[in-house]
């Protein structure tokens, strides 16, 4: 099998004994393992929910293993490494599908980079992103499978959406041109899962979520985002002894920043609500929920707030002579709070967090190579 793998040193997802495998689905050596600790194990005879979740390398796709690992109630997990499934390729997805009876499917896989990775690759970025979706909502809905998590972007959004970003903002504008492509194959993600549902009567939902940051983030200095790209810069800068470190712009921008555990949490939230209750927030043409704080924070305290949490006491000086970029990015959450979610993990606390993981890596983290 193309997917067979040992799985479980790639993803630290302790002892595979007592899998809670269905026997019949057994085929493939890919890495499967309970979800939780087996006390809220089913009830035997009772079918065992087989959960893929797609990408459970990156960031988001790690912590989403983790929270349905400690959530418990005896699902299988089911993951497969790029190296053994590329979800490219249609054949093999469509094989991989047919042969693990999923029962869900988490889609946090993806060619996801910063503006200069999408400037300068603009076709990997759509091509990828529409081969990955395309292949795994087909796949999924001929192998029968009937729930469904498509993980997009709050870039989906018009360039110049009023804010907060609601999801009616959708398809009412032109969207930013350094991620269009990305933007265009998200949007195309999105009426995938709302078409299988108008058409097959799939429960294929989606959710936008804002800036995230966190474990597994990309500290690369110029392919990250903000609060990797900075923590990295000050942490340097105090193991440097610098007294000063640059930030583009003028500090004034606000944005939105949301924990990558709380998204995860959130994730399962909405794939955990009934049919009806979902199906009745969104409309079938409007199905998506956005995923965010609500609350947004300017680049100056953001920056002053990592000073604080990596301990560096220089001087951050702004260089307004670089662009801002747009001045405010906030997402509408009104459908989200409406659903029942929260986040739970303050700024402060997820930065700290964050930066004692990062310091824990060594240089092991991803993007310092470069
Ligand atoms: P990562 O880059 O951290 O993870 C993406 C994962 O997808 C990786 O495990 C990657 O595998 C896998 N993948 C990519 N291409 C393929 C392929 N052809 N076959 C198999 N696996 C593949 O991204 P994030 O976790 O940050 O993002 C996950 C989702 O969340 C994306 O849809 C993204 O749009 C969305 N999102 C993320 C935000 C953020 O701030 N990070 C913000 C908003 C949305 P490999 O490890 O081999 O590269």
């Amino acid at each position: 099998m193309p997917w067979m793998s040992p799985g479980k040193a790639e993803l630290g997802m302790g002892a595979h004994s007592g899998l809670a495998t269905t026997g019949r689905h057994a085929a493939g050596g890919y890495a499967h393992g309970p979800a939780g600790d087996g006390s809220g194990a089913a009830a035997p005879g009772s079918h065992v929910p087989r959960i893929y979740v797609a990408g459970h390398q990156g960031m988001v796709g790690s912590a989403l293993v983790r929270h349905l690992q400690a959530r418990g109630g005896g699902a299988t997990l089911l993951t497969a490494a790029r190296a053994q499934l590329d979800l490219r390729d249609p054949a093999a997805v469509r094989a991989f599908f047919a042969a693990q009876a999923v029962d869900e499917v988490y889609l946090a896989a993806a060619r996801v980079g910063g503006i200069h990775a999408n400037q300068t690759r603009p076709a990997d970025f759509l091509y990828e992103n529409l081969m990955i979706q395309c292949n795994v909502i087909q796949a999924a809905h001929e192998a029968g499978v009937q729930k469904l998590l498509f993980l997009g972007s709050s870039c989906i959004y018009p360039r110049l959406a009023a804010q907060p970003m609601a999801e009616s903002a959708l398809l009412t504008g032109s969207l930013e041109p350094t991620n269009e492509p990305y933007a265009v194959a998200k949007i195309a993600g999105i009426k995938l899962c709302e078409s299988y549902h108008r058409q097959h009567g799939r429960d294929y939902r989606s959710v936008m979520p804002t800036n995230l940051y966190g474990p597994g983030d990309n500290f690369h200095p110029r392919d990250s985002h903000v609060i990797p790209a900075l923590m990295r810069r000050l942490h340097e800068a105090r193991m440097q002894g610098l007294a000063q470190v640059a930030v583009w712009g003028s500090g004034r921008p606000r944005r939105e920043f949301l924990h990558v555990d709380d998204m995860a949490a959130a994730c399962v939230h909405v794939m955990d609500l009934p049919a009806d209750t979902y199906w009745g927030m969104v409309q079938p043409m409007l199905s998506h929920i956005n995923i965010g704080t609500g609350t947004d924070v300017s680049i100056a305290a953001l920056a002053t707030l990592l000073a604080e949490v990596v301990g560096y006491r220089g001087k951050i000086h702004f260089d307004p002579t670089q662009p801002d970029g747009t001045p405010r990015k906030l997402l509408d959450v009104g459908r989200l709070q409406a659903l029942g979610w929260r986040p739970q993990i303050p700024l402060r606390t997820g930065l700290a967090q964050t930066y004692a993981w990062f310091q824990a890596q060594g240089d092991a983290y991803r993007g310092a190579e470069q």
